[in-house]
């Protein structure tokens, strides 16, 4: 096991069904809640350690995407410690049965001044990311929409420190169809 990589596995249900020997040290460092050593997690669901309803459902979304036998990314998000900016990239791969294998992999590390490294609950009021109902797809500039995780790579939404507030609309192409389904 490459000390650089956090494994976990989720089932069907998004239960957790296996986690990586070097799991409470990612745990602990990305803030996650609750009980967090690895016998205690096992059988756990993963939304009860997912800090964010707009985290919450971005991975939902990823996830399903997996789940109909994509491999997703590198997307690159941050997960700091209290006294080190952590550069990650995370890895969504399909297993038999709709279970999923998420892969974390550190790319580099810096250190910084000790901050509480604990991500908001609540998304940011800064900024507002629009998503498409229908595809999921992202507007990144202006109706440029891009597939979702193309958008998270481009807006770097997973290495901010708060997440961004999702707005719903509808693509242009989603809109067309809407559209042409009225008529
Ligand atoms: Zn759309």
């Amino acid at each position: 096991m490459e000390e650089n990589i956090f494994i976990y596995r989720i089932d069907k249900y998004d239960k957790i069904r296996y986690v990586s020997d070097n799991w409470q040290i990612f745990a602990n460092q990305n803030g996650w809640n609750g009980e967090i050593r690895p016998d205690a997690v096992i059988g756990k669901w993963l939304w009860d350690f997912i800090q964010g309803a707009e985290t919450q459902h971005l991975y939902e979304e990823l996830f399903q995407k997996v789940r109909i036998g994509k491999a997703i990314g590198p997307i690159p998000f941050r997960c700091d410690s209290p006294d080190e900016r952590r550069y990650l990239e995370l890895l969504l791969k399909p297993m038999p049965d709709n279970n999923i294998e998420i892969l974390s992999t550190i790319v580099r590390t810096e250190d910084r001044e000790s901050v509480n490294a604990l991500k908001e609950d609540e998304c940011s009021s800064h900024g507002f990311v629009r998503i498409c109902s229908m595809c999921k797809k992202i507007d990144i500039d202006k109706d440029n929409w891009v597939e979702l995780e193309e958008g998270l790579s481009y807006l770097k939404l997973f290495e901010e420190h708060e997440v961004p507030c999702l707005t719903h609309g509808l693509c242009s192409a989603c809109y067309e169809v809407a559209m042409s389904d009225l008529d």
